[in-house]
């Protein structure tokens, strides 16, 4: 008979294990922090196993490691976690071990709940020795509710049996919650090594930032000064020019690094794609005098967003264009409408090679003299933000065509 309590004890630790072991899976495939339905519905299909393989000491006295499973998620997940598992461990062992005694279940896991309830808050700061110890008390002490009615109820314990019955409910749960504080422990790692590579994005971007300005205003700087030394007037007037060129190029730095910097939301507007397109157009045309421009847009096309960040990620890509044909060459920006829009920008330009598709996008990847490797980056986070898809096809010496995907925005006015 003690063979059976052995078994079935073991078994209950190692449903709650494989449990402990596909929540840190869970979590680890999906990146988020838990939430509490998924806790529940973890806890409670381990309970369920608990109570199939719960051991009979004498009538309505049962024991297993079903409080395990209950501890855990009401201390690590709160009251309201704990509340829904002890309403589904009073119906479980209702339903498939009967209601034999079930008042004395309700009242022993109803006072431990409140016991839990009050101690969860404090639970999560303690250091792991405090909760284990904790763990360790309240363990025991269902343990011994438990012996105690089997007592009463005059079941028959061999010593070997009692030994069970109090050692391994206590090692399941030591080594329980030692790892749980394991997984939790790896959840904060992964946590702050998100935010440690956050850290070195902006890091990077701040180097990059202070590289890409000081260069054009030491440029700046230096014609400046040549200008006090000149006397020649026209010379003066190139040198005042040149060094214009650098703050603008500064300015155009800062620019397109505050389009990815703005991160308070601005109000969405419904933009009028052809619209957009076509004022945008008009700029750039006069610019690029030996390009070729063609475009077939469609009428009455909205998106939602913010019409001069939409406007910048178009013009960021119609540069680029118009950088890649630097003797000449066509544009041609087209629409389609299927579910989405589908706006499409091509150039007749030096296209890319695979390692340059592949990076199309990476911050600071240029392969200009003067470029920043910003352009598509900046491009990228406005699509993102208008829950977009941007993509790029290209065949070196041929040319690159830039497709952004975005949904259309919702009617709210007639036609
Ligand atoms: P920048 O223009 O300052 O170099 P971008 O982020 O705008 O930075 O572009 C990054 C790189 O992607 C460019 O340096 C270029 O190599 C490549 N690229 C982008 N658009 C095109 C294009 N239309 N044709 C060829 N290469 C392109
Ligand atoms: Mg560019």
């Amino acid at each position: 008979m003690h063979d059976s309590v052995l078994t079935n004890l073991l078994m209950n630790f190692l449903f709650i294990l494989v449990g402990l072991l596909l929540f840190a899976l869970y979590y680890d495939a999906t990146k988020k922090h838990p939430s509490k339905r998924i806790v529940i519905i973890f806890s409670t299909v381990t309970i369920l196993l608990c109570v199939m393989f719960s051991h009979k000491l004498a009538n309505g006295v049962y024991v297993d490691l079903r409080r395990i499973p209950f501890f855990l998620a009401s201390l690590y997940f709160g009251p309201v976690v704990s509340f829904v598992l002890m309403v589904m461990i009073i119906a479980l062992r209702y339903f498939i071990i009967g209601s034999g005694l079930i008042h004395l279940v309700i009242l022993n896991y109803f006072v431990t709940f409140l016991i839990l309830a009050a101690f969860s808050k404090g639970f999560l700061r303690a250091k792991k020795k405090v909760k284990v110890l904790f763990m360790i008390i309240i363990c025991f002490s269902m343990t011994m509710f438990n012996l105690l009615f089997g007592y009463i109820h005059q079941a028959e314990i061999t010593v070997d049996e009692y030994l069970y019955l109090v050692l391994i409910p206590l090692a399941a749960t030591v080594i329980s919650v030692m790892i749980t504080e394991m997984i939790r422990k790896l959840m904060e790692l992964k946590k702050t090594l998100s935010q440690h590579e956050k850290l070195q994005v902006v890091s990077r971007l701040a180097a990059s930032l202070s590289h890409e300005i000081r260069n054009p205003l030491t440029s700046s700087k230096g014609f400046l000064q040549l200008v006090q030394e000149e006397k020649d007037i026209k010379t003066q007037k190139e040198f005042i020019e040149l060094s214009l060129k650098g703050i603008d190029q500064a300015t155009h730095v800062i620019e397109e690094y505050l389009t990815f910097t703005n991160s308070t939301p601005e109000k969405s507007e419904r933009i009028d794609v052809k619209d957009s397109l076509m004022e945008l157009i008009e700029i750039i045309k006069p610019k690029a005098t030996h390009i070729s421009f063609r475009y077939q847009l469609l009428d009455g096309i909205h998106v939602e967003g913010q019409r001069h960040n939409f406007i910048k990620c178009m013009g960021n890509i119609m540069t680029n264009a118009i950088e890649s044909m630097p003797r000449g060459g066509q544009i041609s920006i087209g629409m389609v409408e299927k579910e989405n829009v589908i706006i499409s920008i091509s150039d007749s330009g030096i296209g890319m090679t695979d390692e340059q598709i592949r990076r199309f996008g990476e911050p600071f990847f240029t392969t200009k003299n003067e470029g920043t490797g910003l352009g598509i980056m900046a491009a990228t986070i406005i699509v993102h933000s208008m829950k977009g898809k941007i993509e790029v096809e290209s065949e070196l010496n041929k040319g690159t065509t830039v497709m952004i995907e975005l949904q259309r925005a919702i009617k709210t006015e007639a036609g």
